[in-house]
Parts: structure tokens; C-alpha cells; sequence
């Protein structure tokens, strides 16, 4: 067992940047990356949207660099997952996997997770055809007919990805309007290779794992028609849930999963654990306020602290 005085688990950008903060503040954090270090952006292509890269930055490129900057100023990052969490008492415990580590404070940047629509069928054929990650999976669809489910920012920039690879792409979307920004609906819409199928719900997916995807049982929600589609791969970009399920009896969470802060604040309803990013982020979800909040985290935690220090309240292990 170790103790620290900051633990951070996560390592997309908002734990990344909680780790530099609170490295530059001496804290020695502990930062504790989990399956995917560097997050979700581990997944994408080009991020425009990030300040300071006028040309844009491939999201791999963004988060290696993100990651060398907390390691030059002695961030102690491990590639473990935390299975479990204490924060009824202090020290609050962590543990991952087989070790235990406990904690003054907590930073939680746990991030969000890929939904799935939730077919037998689409379960079935995942990775046989259908996919939630265009950057991971898209070459594999060279000169292919694919579908992408989903009307926000992550289907609009896989559609256009996809375009790169795919014969065509159709995009399959329950409403008759998108929710994403007016820039990424423009690029899909004025994209020749992109068709749109409003209203209209997958219903099956359909092949198997030796033929792959053959095409989806389509459902419009408007009249009612039932038909077949044609395609040879599936995209799932509906959205993400919360990675919050080891803090479900620790912390308060709202009703999707996200971790409830005070209005403005990164607080948890724990004194000491602090929540950045995704993972108490249902409005932005973003990577320049992942890191806002990360940043808002070490110094929220850097102050606790202080104040701990202060009051000189035990904060070592018995
Ligand atoms: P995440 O990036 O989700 O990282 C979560 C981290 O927590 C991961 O490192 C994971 O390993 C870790 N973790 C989870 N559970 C545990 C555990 N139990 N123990 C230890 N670690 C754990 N935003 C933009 O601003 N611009 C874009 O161009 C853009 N493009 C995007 C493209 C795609 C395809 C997607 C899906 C999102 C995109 N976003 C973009 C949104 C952006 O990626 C997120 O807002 C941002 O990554 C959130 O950062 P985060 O640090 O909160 O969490
Ligand atoms: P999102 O904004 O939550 O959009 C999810 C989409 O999937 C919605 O259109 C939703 O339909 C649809 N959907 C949800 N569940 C469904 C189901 N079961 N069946 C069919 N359709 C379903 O998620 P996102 O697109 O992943 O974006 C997440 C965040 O990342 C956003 O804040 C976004 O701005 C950001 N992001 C930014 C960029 C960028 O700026 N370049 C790129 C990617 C993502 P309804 O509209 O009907 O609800």
C-alpha cells in the first residue's frame, strides 16, 4: 500500500491535465490511466477545435503530447485500472486490480464509454461488420457500402471519415433533423458520398460472422415501412455513457450516470474527490473543457490540502 496526496484516475485530457497542474504544484500525483490512456481521442482523427493548433492535430498526436508534458514535471502515470473505491473514509482507498493505494484527495477523470443500440444482432456481428470506432475500423471498408447510425458530432466526422475508405456512406437517423453543429451537418450534407435515411430506426442487423454484415433491417418511425438495406458494415455513433459505475455507492450520481459536482465547481458531494471532464459533463463534452475542468480539479484539490494541512487533520494511513 502507498499513500499519496493526489490521486488521479483517468488519463484523457482532463486527468492529464489535472496530473500537470497538480505535478507543477509538487503534489507527486499518482495518475492512473486505465483501458484506453489518453481517452477517447485515442480514437478520432483530426481535432480542429483544440487552441494553439492552427492546422489541427491528428487526436493521438494531441493526447502524446498532452502526456510528455505531465511526465516533464514527474507525474508517477500507471497503466492500471481502479476496480474499486473507499471514499467513506480517510484516507480514501483506491485499488487497482491487486494493489491498494490510498489518498488525501481524489481527481476522478474517468471519461465516457461508447453506447451500442442495443440489438442482439448488432452484439452478434461486432467486430464482424459493426463497429464503434471509424478510426479503428475504417479501413477495413475500403470501397464498401456502409451505414452509420446516430445524428450528432461523432457520426457527422466518422460519415466524412468514412468517405476516405467506403464506395458510400449512409447515415441512418431516428429524427429529421441532426443535433450537430452547423459546420460538421454542413460537411456531411455537401459531401456527394454521403447519403441521409431520416426518421427510420435499425431494427436487425443482418449476416453473420462468416459473410460479415449483409445489410440492416431499417424501420421509418413516420410510416411505419419495414424494408432492407443493403450494406456491408455498421457504425455505431450514438453517444456515450459515464464510466462511473465503481463510484455508484460512493458518490452521488445524477440519473444518466454522470457524477453530480456543485453548479460551477468540479466538488463531488465527498470533500477531497473532485470530478473533471466527461464523466460530470453531460452539456460540452469537449476537449478543451475536459481539460478546463481537469485544471479547476489540482488547484480545487492543491487548496483542499492546504486547508487539510492547516487544520492538520490525519491524513496517513493507520
Ligand atoms: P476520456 O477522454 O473519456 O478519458 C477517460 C479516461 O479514463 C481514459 O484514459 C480511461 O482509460 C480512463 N478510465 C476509465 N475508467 C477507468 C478506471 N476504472 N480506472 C482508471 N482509468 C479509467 N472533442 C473536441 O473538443 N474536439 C474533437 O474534435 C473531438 N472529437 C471527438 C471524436 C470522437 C470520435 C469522440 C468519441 C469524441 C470527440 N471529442 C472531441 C470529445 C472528447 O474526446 C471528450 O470530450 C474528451 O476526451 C473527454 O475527456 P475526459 O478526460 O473527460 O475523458
Ligand atoms: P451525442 O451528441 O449525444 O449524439 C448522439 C446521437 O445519437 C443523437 O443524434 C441521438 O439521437 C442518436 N442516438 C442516441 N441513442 C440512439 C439509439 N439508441 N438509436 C439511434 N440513435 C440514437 O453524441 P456524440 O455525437 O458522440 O457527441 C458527444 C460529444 O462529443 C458532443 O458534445 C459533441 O459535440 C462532441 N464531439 C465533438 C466533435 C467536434 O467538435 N469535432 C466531434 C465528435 C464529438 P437524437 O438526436 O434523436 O437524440
Amino acid at each position: 500500500m502507498s499513500h499519496h496526496k493526489v490521486i488521479i484516475i483517468g488519463s484523457g485530457p482532463a486527468g492529464l491535465t489535472a496530473g500537470l497542474y497538480a505535478a507543477r504544484a509538487n503534489l507527486k500525483p499518482l495518475l492512473l490511466e486505465g483501458l484506453q490512456p489518453g481517452g477517447q481521442l485515442m480514437t478520432t482523427t483530426e481535432v480542429e477545435n483544440f487552441p494553439g493548433f492552427p492546422e489541427g492535430i491528428q487526436g493521438p498526436d494531441l493526447m502524446d503530447k498532452m502526456r510528455d508534458q505531465v511526465k516533464r514535471f514527474g507525474a508517477d502515470a500507471r497503466f492500471e485500472t481502479v476496480t474499486e473505491v473507499d471514499f467513506v473514509k480517510k484516507p480514501f482507498k483506491v485499488v487497482a486490480e491487486d494493489k491498494t493505494y490510498t489518498a488525501d484527495t481524489v481527481i476522478i477523470s474517468t471519461g465516457a464509454t461508447a453506447k451500442y443500440i442495443g440489438l442482439e444482432s448488432e452484439m452478434a456481428l461486432l467486430g464482424h461488420g459493426v463497429s464503434a470506432c471509424a478510426t479503428c475500423d475504417g479501413f477495413f471498408f475500403r470501397d464498401r457500402d456502409i451505414a452509420i447510425v446516430g445524428g450528432g458530432d461523432t457520426a457527422m466526422e466518422e460519415a466524412n471519415f468514412l468517405t476516405r475508405f467506403a464506395k458510400s456512406v449512409t447515415i441512418i437517423h431516428r429524427k429529421n433533423t441532426f443535433r450537430a453543429s452547423k459546420i460538421m451537418q454542413e460537411r456531411v450534407l455537401n459531401n456527394p458520398k454521403i447519403k441521409v435515411i431520416w426518421d427510420t430506426v435499425v431494427e436487425k442487423v443482418l449476416g453473420s460472422k462468416d459473410t460479415g454484415v449483409t445489410g440492416l433491417q431499417l424501420k421509418n418511425l413516420k410510416t411505419g415501412e419495414v424494408k432492407e438495406f443493403p450494406t456491408q458494415g455498421l457504425f455505431v455513433a450514438i453517444g456515450h455513457k459515464p464510466n462511473t459505475e465503481i463510484f455508484r455507492e460512493q458518490l452521488e450520481l445524477d440519473a444518466a450516470g454522470y457524477i453530480k459536482v456543485a453548479p460551477g465547481t468540479v466538488d463531488t458531494n465527498v470533500p477531497g474527490v473532485f470530478a473533471c471532464g466527461d464523466v460530470q459533463d453531460h452539456k460540452y463534452r469537449q476537449a478543451i473543457t475536459a481539460a478546463g475542468t481537469g485544471c479547476m480539479a489540482a488547484m480545487d484539490a492543491e487548496k483542499y490540502l492546504e486547508a487539510m494541512e492547516a487544520k492538520q487533520e490525519p491524513c496517513l494511513p493507520v
